[in-house]
């Protein structure tokens, strides 16, 4: 498929966008934080997949925030060789038992808060497999019920063509 080299701020922010427009949400709800000392992080792969997957991770996150949404959004480098996307928000939160089954197909954190939200259960399936197949990964994280989430996808980070010309 088509496998591009991919600006992740740029990407994040189109997805922002597209989120804030869908929700009719004021555009302060939704921030990308700058990335100290960093212009550009790009990963190689196929951009109308990580946008599904980063639409899928936002969609959440103003769904499982039914009083107020705020929704802080970072990119940063690990180890020199991850892109990592953090979304955090300020919704119902989850035990850390939830941790890892909510990537699962069809699963839903069971419980009468989150049976009032309507959903299939696929939405983290997608997301991870699509970070999975980019050699990346997906991971959920939260203080616990009632404080949050935080969603991250890490990928491969990738140079873009022109830094590896020397002369
Ligand atoms: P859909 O297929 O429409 O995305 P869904 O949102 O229920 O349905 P997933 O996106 O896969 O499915 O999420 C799985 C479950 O994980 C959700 O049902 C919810 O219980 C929990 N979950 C996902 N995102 C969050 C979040 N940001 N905060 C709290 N719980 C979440
Ligand atoms: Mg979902």
């Amino acid at each position: 498929q088509n496998r591009t080299l991919i600006d992740m701020q740029s990407l994040v922010s189109d997805c922002i966008a597209i989120t804030l427009q869908r929700h009719h949400l004021p555009a302060e709800t939704i921030v990308l934080e700058p990335t100290p000392g960093i212009v550009r992080l790009y990963t190689q792969g196929i951009a109308e997949d990580l946008r599904t997957a980063v639409l899928n991770v936002l969609d959440n996150a103003v769904k499982y925030s039914p009083e107020g949404v705020h929704i802080r959004c970072s990119l940063a480098i690990s180890d020199y060789t991850w892109v990592a996307l953090r979304v955090t928000d300020t919704g119902v939160g989850l035990p850390a038992n939830q941790f890892k089954r909510i990537f699962t197909r069809f699963y839903r954190v069971p419980g009468r808060a989150m049976a009032k939200i309507k959903g299939t259960g696929l939405g983290l399936f997608l997301v991870r497999n699509i970070a999975r197949q980019h050699g990346g990964e997906a991971t959920a994280i939260s203080p616990g019920p009632g404080l949050g989430t935080t969603i991250s996808i890490t990928l491969p980070l990738a140079a873009p063509a022109s830094s590896a010309i020397t002369n």
